[in-house]
Formats: C-alpha cells, structure tokens, sequence
C-alpha cells in the first residue's frame, strides 16, 4: 500500500504542536478542526509509524489509552505526567535502568525492555487553596 507522506507530516506537526501526551481521537479533532480531512485510520497508523521509528514517544494512559506525544528528548527515557493537566516532565531514570536490567538478568533474561511512566498531580494542578493552613 502506498503511504501517504503528507498524512504523516500533518500527523506530525499537529503532534508538534500539542503539550504533553494526546490521545489518537484527540487529535484527529484538533486536525479536523483546523480543516485537515484527514481520516481517523490514518490518524492511527501515522502515529503508530511516528512511535515506530522513534519520531514519538507513546504510553498508555491509566485507562488503558494509548497517547502519543513529539518528545524533545531522543532515545530511551521516561516520563512523568500529570493527569489533570497533561504536563509532561521528560526523566531519566538511572535506578530504574539498572534495577530492570538486574532483574531481568536473575531471571535468565536478555534483551529485556520496559515502559515506566509516572502518572500523578503537577505543583500547579495541587489547589493552594488546601494549603491555607500557615
Ligand atoms: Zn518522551
Ligand atoms: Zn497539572
Ligand atoms: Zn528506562
């Protein structure tokens, strides 16, 4: 099948543009809404190419959503997200290198990877308004 390289781009830039992880329908809208007849299947499939070649990182969200995201950092590393406002905090994770990568080995296994991303409330997202004790 022929790939359509526009499609990709207009994937991409759209992904560019966004802050933190998106979600596939989430940004089919944003592309409908700014006038791309792009189509919702090709949406999916730009994205998982992205993800593939490493042009995007992807997670699953809690509810078991798979989200997308242009990251700046290349190559391996994790993230923390907030779930209320989607701020994204690319991390390196030194302990969690080493801690996977014994483990894998006291079971027998090689070539192991693995996927941590923290999900939980940002310092904005914590409402002062509980604070107000002192
Ligand atoms: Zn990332
Ligand atoms: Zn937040
Ligand atoms: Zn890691």
């Amino acid at each position: 099948m022929k790939r359509n390289t526009w499609q990709r781009e207009a994937v991409r830039e759209a992904l560019d543009d966004t802050e933190g992880f998106i979600s596939a329908q989430a940004l089919h809208a944003a592309l409908h809404a700014s006038g791309s007849p792009i189509g919702l299947a090709t949406v999916y499939r730009a994205l998982g190419d992205l993800a593939a070649s490493g042009e995007a990182d992807s997670l699953q969200s809690p509810d078991g959503e798979s989200l997308y995201r242009a990251c700046i950092t290349t190559g391996h590393h994790h993230h923390l997200i907030c779930r209320n406002c989607g701020l994204t905090v690319e991390i390196a994770a030194d302990e969690v290198e080493s801690w996977a990568k014994r483990v894998a080995a006291e079971h027998g296994f090689t070539g192991a990877a693995h996927v941590v991303d923290v999900f939980g409330l940002c310092a904005n997202c914590m409402r002062p308004a509980r604070d107000e004790r002192g």
